[in-house]
């Protein structure tokens, strides 16, 4: 038998193509999108404007994907909570929702598990296994929503995994996402963190879309960026600055540059010099990140000292700068924090 269709991947043009091919008429395809994207159906038993016959004959055709939360823990001090969702094939990824005055945020994971290998990164740890299709991606966003009754606002893609070494599914979910038929999120309010692949930055910069590229920077020379990242020894940080520069100078929009401040690694007053340098070769955006702990790492968080050092010496210079506020961290739910697995508090 040949292989199901993931209908929930689809944007609505395939969905016309693909509804047409079975001889339904095309506006079945925009009811069973609005249902999905809309609506958020959790299968083809709820869209009741079907009949039982095409619903039937749906549920032989394609697959849909709907996502099972197995724990949700919440944190006493933000609110913020954790889902740990397991797939269709069993595998395990983690979300965060994060509730703040402007609106309701959510972290996704982009893959099961990651093979990047950053050092301080708990993501990493278990290896990887597979990527996420585009409607993993939007279920994450879609069950949160159901969950807590509430609208999301903006999608950030922090979560487990490397959003860029999963181009096409991300693209797909970005569109998808950000589409006037479907959640219709807007793209300005979408951020894809990399750990920085340049040629699939590149690339995204050639999509001309409106969201926010982050980049984990983390390091201000190449030497310690590769003790800490190794994909910092396949690209190098001119490598960095002449892409991301290319990509503010096509999109219009401001890189953020993600710097997790770690004691006596990459605080010192020549890393703040040169982290200057840098934020200012591509009029970035800092967002300083005091590491979070990870048990089977031995990273500590720089002093409060050494961060207000850097936003007073990054602000001296005209550089737009934010603390990122450790949303979470008491569940493990705060950057670099999540896993493929339950792991407990
Ligand atoms: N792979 C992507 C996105 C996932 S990580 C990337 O590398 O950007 C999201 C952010 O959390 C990245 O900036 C990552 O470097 C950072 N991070 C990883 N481990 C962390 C930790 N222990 N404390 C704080 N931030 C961490």
């Amino acid at each position: 038998m040949a292989k199901r269709i993931d209908i929930k991947s689809l944007p609505l043009e395939e969905l016309y193509a693909e509804m047409e091919e079975k001889g339904e008429k095309s506006f079945r395809a925009k009811q069973m999108y609005e249902w999905m994207h809309v609506k958020l159906a959790r299968g083809f038993d709820e869209m009741t404007n079907l009949s039982k016959a095409l619903r039937e004959s749906c549920g032989e055709w394609y697959t849909y994907t709907a996502l099972q939360a197995v724990q949700v823990l919440e944190s006493e001090t933000d609110g913020t909570k954790k889902f740990l969702f397991e797939l269709s094939d069993g595998n395990l990824v983690e979300s965060v929702w994060m509730k703040y005055k402007h609106g309701n945020s959510v972290c996704i994971s982009s893959q099961v598990g990651c093979k990047m290998g950053c050092g301080f990164c708990a993501s990493t740890l278990g290896g990887f296994e597979r990527n996420l299709r585009p409607s993993e991606m939007l279920d994450q966003v879609y069950a949160i929503t159901r969950l807590t009754g509430e609208r999301v606002s903006n999608v950030v893609v922090m979560g487990i995994g490397e959003p860029l070494d999963n181009y096409e599914n991300l693209l797909t979910f970005i569109r998808m996402l950000t589409d006037a038929n479907g959640l219709n999120i807007s793209q300005r309010n979408v951020t894809v963190s990399t750990c920085g692949i340049v040629p699939n930055i590149r690339k995204l910069a050639e999509e001309e879309l409106q969201i926010t590229l982050a980049l984990s920077l983390h390091a201000t020379t190449d030497t310690l960026r590769q003790s800490l990242m190794p994909v910092a020894k396949r690209y190098s940080i001119p490598e960095l600055i002449e892409v991301c520069r290319d990509y503010f100078d096509r999109t219009g929009r401001r890189i953020t540059l993600e710097y997790g401040m770690m004691d006596g690694i990459n605080d010192s007053d020549r890393d703040l010099e040169r982290l200057v340098r840098i934020a200012k070769q591509l009029s970035a955006h800092v967002n300083l990140i005091p590491i979070n702990p990870v048990k089977e790492r031995e990273f500590a968080p720089s002093g409060a000292d050494r961060v207000k050092a850097f936003k007073n010496g990054l602000e001296k210079n005209k550089i737009n700068v934010t603390i990122r506020r450790e949303m979470g961290r008491d569940i493990n739910g705060a950057c670099g924090q999540l896993r493929r697995g339950a792991t407990g508090v």
